[in-house]
C-alpha cells in the first residue's frame, strides 16, 4: 500500500513533525492504471504491506482515513466530549465512526436522508438535517443545553459553513475547518466572540506517514471497514463515467476502481 506522498525529513518542518507541511513534499498523483511506477522515496518511506485479511478495497481507505485520523487528533477530543459534524460525505463520515469510536457524543449534520441514515449506522448520536427549513445552529445549541458542543468539524468546504462551525462550538470550545473552500474563498468572523469566548480554530490538510501507519492499524483491526464506505465497483475503463458522477454530488459513497 503505497501512501500518496512521503516527506523529506530534513526540512525545517519535517524536523519538527509537520511532515504534512514539508518543503519538499513529493506527491504520486493519480493510481488510476493497470500499472504505475511509484516514486522511490515514497516506497522507501512511506508503502506497507497489505496485512493478511486486510482486501485492496479496505487498503484504499487508508490514505483518506489518515487525513481524518490526524484532523480528529488535532482537536484533542476527550472521551465523552460532544463533537458536531457538518458535512456527511465520505470524510465527515470517517469523523463520525472515529468520534464514536473514540467515545465522543456525535452529533451529525448533512443534507440527506440517506447520509443521516449512514451517520447513525456508523454510530452518530443526533442526528440533524441541514435544510432551508431548519436552523442547524440552534439545533446544535439545543442538543447541548444551549452551551454549544465542544468540538466543531467542518467537512463541507464552503465559507458558509465555516460560519456555522463558529457558532455551534461552546465558550472555549474547538474547530477544525477541515473542508477545504475553493481558491481565494474570503470568509469575516466575529473578533469578539473568537476572543472573549475563546475559541480554537483549526485546520487541517493532509496526513503524516506516522497518521498513514495509524490508520493501517485501524483498518487491520477492522474499526473501519471498506463496507462502510465503499458502495460499487467499476472497472478501469469506466473511470471518466465515475468521475462524471461523482461530480454531481448525488449523495454516492465511494466506488473501487478495479484495473
Ligand atoms: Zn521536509
Amino acid at each position: 500500500m503505497a501512501a500518496n506522498s512521503a516527506p523529506c525529513e530534513q526540512c525545517f518542518f519535517c524536523r519538527r513533525g509537520l511532515q504534512n507541511l514539508c518543503e519538499d513534499l513529493q506527491f504520486n498523483n493519480g493510481a488510476y492504471a493497470e500499472y504505475i511506477r511509484i516514486p522511490s522515496r515514497i516506497v522507501e518511506r512511506n508503502t506497507y504491506r497489505i496485512p493478511e485479511g486486510v482486501s485492496y478495497h479496505d487498503a484504499a481507505l487508508i490514505e483518506p482515513l489518515a487525513c481524518v485520523l490526524k484532523g480528529f487528533e488535532e482537536t484533542s477530543p476527550r472521551p465523552g466530549d460532544t463533537i458536531a459534524i457538518l458535512g456527511l460525505g465520505p470524510i465527515g463520515l470517517m469523523f463520525v465512526k472515529l468520534a464514536s469510536l473514540y467515545g465522543c457524543r456525535v452529533i451529525a449534520i448533512g443534507r440527506r436522508r440517506t447520509q443521516l441514515d449512514r451517520a447513525e449506522a456508523m454510530g452518530a448520536h443526533e442526528l440533524v438535517r441541514a435544510d432551508q427549513h431548519i436552523n442547524t445552529v440552534e439545533a446544535v445549541r439545543n442538543l447541548t443545553g444551549g452551551r454549544g458542543a465542544d468540538i466543531a468539524v467542518e467537512a463541507v468546504g464552503k465559507p458558509e459553513t465555516w460560519h456555522w462551525v463558529l457558532d455551534m462550538v461552546r465558550r472555549g470550545g474547538t474547530l477544525n475547518f477541515f473542508g477545504g473552500c475553493p481558491n481565494e474563498s474570503r470568509v469575516m468572523f466575529d473578533t469578539n466572540l473568537l476572543h472573549y469566548s475563546e475559541i480554537t480554530c483549526k485546520a487541517s490538510f493532509h496526513h503524516t506517514p506516522a497518521h498513514i501507519r495509524k490508520a493501517l492499524d485501524l483498518v487491520t483491526r477492522g474499526d473501519i471497514t471498506s463496507k462502510d464506505f465503499v458502495n460499487s465497483e467499476e472497472p478501469l475503463a469506466n473511470l471518466l463515467e465515475v468521475m462524471r458522477h461523482l461530480m454531481s454530488h448525488n449523495g454516492h459513497l465511494k466506488t473501487a476502481i478495479i484495473p
